[in-house]
Parts: structure tokens; sequence; C-alpha cells
């Protein structure tokens, strides 16, 4: 191509060794590169990584970008910023689509639940005359995954592998669609909690292992004016710290916007006083007040998109210390083998074990 693009992850790092681009968004471009597009019908973008396929085709008409992510979304305004591309609309998925698409282009995501979800929406939405595309690596696309697509849009066919990446067509057939379902609602008994999940959220058909051991490990003292849930998922350790510490001020931050509307949605089905609860969108604890906290209770998450990696866990504890007063304490939870002992005794100088069990340990390191 003529056009070259200039594309960072998000947070961008120095010595940064992930690509924030990938060969399906690169095949996606090459053969949509040759579609005659009308600049008066809306393009949706769905589940870009860090606004490759956004910067791409900002310049081609109505574009937006639906995504579940607030990392991706600002990546993607990052990215367009770099390129000096005008600004795309950037909804959450949760957000109402525009109406009668020309052309969808559906990266993957990881979790088949969204993916279901997405695919429900869009047969409820799209004009049969629409072409959808869907990518993703040849090895995420598995038979059962063409079944989902046949099953919930339409007729669906592959294309030949190139760079190990694949690509999906999928005709809209209009008869398939059926109403939204509600999202998934079980019971913690053991807590008297009911938690609903929408469709990517975090262990969103059971309560997590991990969130399950450190449920019973979350301290109650008069003390605490100020907790944050730290990827707080369906908030379900949030509210926990609520009902104990009701004299506290509880915030629940994800990153994933289906996150935060689940816990919000929590905070009104199990505490009689759901304001005690402040559910936020954000990276980590970007842009909070230094010194502002009493406690930090964290489950991190081990992987940024499909990429196994411990740098969001490092920027939590790192941010969290920020946060933290003088005396106040993180309380983690991880699998064994993560090792996060070794990076908490790093960072604040001092880390103990409160709980474990085979798997996980639940660590307390004081500021
Ligand atoms: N606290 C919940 C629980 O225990 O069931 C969820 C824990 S899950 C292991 C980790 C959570 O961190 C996910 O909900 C994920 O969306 C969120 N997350 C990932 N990256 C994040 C980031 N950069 N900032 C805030 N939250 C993030």
């Amino acid at each position: 191509h003529e056009r070259t693009l200039t594309l960072q992850r998000y947070p961008a790092r120095k010595n940064e060794t992930l690509q924030a681009w990938d060969a399906a968004d690169e095949y996606i471009i090459n053969h949509v590169q040759d579609m005659e597009l009308d600049p008066q019908r809306p393009i949706l973008i769905m589940n870009d990584s860090f606004g490759a396929l956004g910067c791409w085709f900002a310049e081609k008409g109505k574009v937006t970008s639906i995504t579940d992510s607030y990392i991706a979304k600002q990546g993607c305004v990052a990215n367009l910023k770099a390129n000096q591309l005008p600004h795309i609309k950037i909804t959450d998925c949760l957000a109402a689509l525009p109406e009668n698409p020309q052309l969808v282009l559906l990266k993957l995501p990881k979790n088949n639940r969204l993916l279901v979800w997405q695919l429900k929406r869009l047969c409820n939405l799209l004009p049969e005359d629409c072409v959808v595309i869907g990518a993703a690596k040849a090895k995420e696309i598995h038979t059962s995954t063409l079944k989902l697509f046949e099953k919930h849009l339409g007729e669906t066919k592959t294309s030949l592998a190139v760079k190990k990446a694949r690509l999906i067509f999928c005709q809209p057939n209009p008869k398939l669609a059926a109403p939204m379902p509600a999202p998934q609602q079980w019971d913690v008994p053991e807590h008297n909690m009911t938690i609903t999940n929408h469709a990517n959220v975090f262990s969103s058909d059971s309560l997590d292992i991990g969130a399950r051991l450190l449920l019973e490990h979350i301290p109650q003292n008069d003390h605490l004016k100020d907790i944050i849930d730290l990827g707080c998922g369906n908030g379900v350790i949030g509210l926990k710290a609520a009902r104990l510490n009701p004299q506290a001020k509880i915030t629940c931050v994800d990153e994933s916007y289906m996150a935060v509307s689940s816990c919000q949605a929590n905070a009104e089905l199990n505490l009689e006083t759901p304001e005690q609860i402040t559910a936020k969108v954000n990276n980590c604890l970007d842009q909070f007040p230094a010194k502002s906290v009493d406690l930090v209770l964290c489950n991190p998450p081990f992987h940024q998109q499909t990429a196994i990696t411990d740098h969001i866990a490092w920027q939590m504890f790192c941010d969290s210390k920020q946060v933290l007063r003088s005396k106040g304490q993180l309380i983690v939870i991880g699998n064994r083998h993560l090792g996060y002992d070794g990076k908490l005794k790093r960072l604040f100088g001092n880390v103990s074990v409160i709980a474990q069990n085979n798997k996980f340990v639940v660590y307390k390191t004081v500021k």
C-alpha cells in the first residue's frame, strides 16, 4: 500500500515488544481495499485492538468503532491523533448501534459469549445487503466459531489463511433475529449475594475461584474510609467490602464497560445504599489523586486482549502505591505461579501471605 500508519499499543511503553495490530487487521484492510463504499452508509468496526482498523478506515465515511475496552478506545484515539486522522465515533458495546450499515468489520473477541451477544445484536440490526467480514488468527477460528455465525447471523464461509489469519464472510439473515437474552445471573449463597453479568464480564457464569478465596479475607475496620476494588469485574469484591465497611466509600474500577455496568447493577441488587459504590471505567488508577485511599483490593488480569502479560498487574501495583495513604494496604490475590510477592516486595519493601490454598495466594502489603 501507498499508505503507512504508525500504531502503538495503549498505554505506550518504552521498549514495547508487542505489536498494536495483527495479520487479521492486514487481511481485512487488503480485502476491503477494492470494495466500492457508499459514503452515506455507516461502517461498523467491532473489537478493534488499538485502532488499526479505526485509523485505516477513518477517512472512508461514517465509521463507528464499537468496543468493550476503555484501553482499546484510548489506543484508537491516540493512534488517530498520532497519524493526524479525523476523529471517528467510538462507542461502548452496550450503546445503540447506527442504523442501516453497509459494512461490518468484526475482529473476533476472545470471549465466545461476547461474540454470540454481538452476533445476535447484529442480526437484529443489519439489512440483508450488509457485508459482514469477521477476522482472526486462523487458530482462533474453529468449526464451532463458524457454527455460531451460522446460528446467530446467517450463512457463513471462510477465506484461505494468509499469514496465519483468516476472514469469515457472513450473509445476514434477518429471519434469524431473536430477542436479546438477559444478562447471566447467579447466587453466591454463602455471601448472600445475587450477581448479574453482561456477556464480556470476567468469570460471568460463576464466581471466580480466586475471588472466592479473597472474599473470605477482606478487612473490616471503622478506620477504613476509602476503598478501591481494582479490576472489579462484576464488583463482587467491592460489594463484600461495602457490606463489611458501611462507613467506607467504595470505588470499583475496570477497563471493561460491561464490567462497570454489571458492577453498578450489582450494587443496586445487593446493597441497601447502592450509592456507597461508585463504578468507573478507567485504565488502572490513571488520574486518581495520590494519597487518597486506605485500602486497595485487587484480583489482577494476566492478559491484555490475547497477549499473556503481567504488565497490567505491575501497573496496578504501582498505581496502588501512589493512591494509598501512608499505612494504607494493598491486598492482592494471584495464582501461586504468578509470583506477585516478588513484585510487591520490590515495590513496597514488605509483603505477607494472609491466606492460601493449593492454587491461590492472598498477599498483603503496607505502604
Ligand atoms: N474482581 C473481579 C473478580 O475477582 O471476579 C474480576 C477480576 S479479573 C481477574 C481482572 C479484571 O481486571 C477484569 O475484569 C478486567 O477487565 C480488568 N482489567 C484489565 N485490565 C485493566 C486495566 N488496565 N484497568 C482496569 N481494569 C482492568
